[in-house]
């Protein structure tokens, strides 16, 4: 999608700290981090939100689980936790339209919601 953020880093237009990469799926650091470790994980083909998932993508999110899981084992941080969010829509706070999964890991994350 034209003037997409994550599209861009997706295909490379835009620098990004890259941490994973496979046809479908990228995963870098996010720029702001809210964690000693922060990743954001994305679907290369844009989807706007979770709002927005179709059946057709089921494969594709249960695949990007996985490489969270991946990245958690490959980076460490997968024996003392972390924290996936998703972020969407005007209350859910999502302020990048291109569905992406927040990684946080690397400290006891406070704030519990829920
Ligand atoms: P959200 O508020 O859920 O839409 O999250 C968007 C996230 O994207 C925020 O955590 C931002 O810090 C992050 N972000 C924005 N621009 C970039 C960028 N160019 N590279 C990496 N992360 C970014
Ligand atoms: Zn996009």
């Amino acid at each position: 999608m034209e003037d997409c953020l994550f599209c861009k880093i997706s295909k490379g237009e835009i620098p990004s700290n890259k941490v994973y990469e496979d046809e479908e799926i990228m995963a870098f650091y996010d720029i702001n981090p809210a964690a000693p470790i922060h990743i954001l994980v994305i679907p290369k083909r844009h989807i706007t939100s979770l709002a927005e998932i179709e059946k057709k993508d089921e494969v594709l999110i249960g695949k990007i689980y996985s490489v969270i899981n991946q990245i958690a084992e490959e980076k460490g941080f997968k024996q003392e936790g972390f924290r996936v969010i998703v972020n969407c829509g005007k209350n859910g706070g999502q302020e990048v339209m291109h569905l992406h999964f927040h990684v946080l890991a690397g400290t006891k994350l406070g704030e519990k919601i829920v």
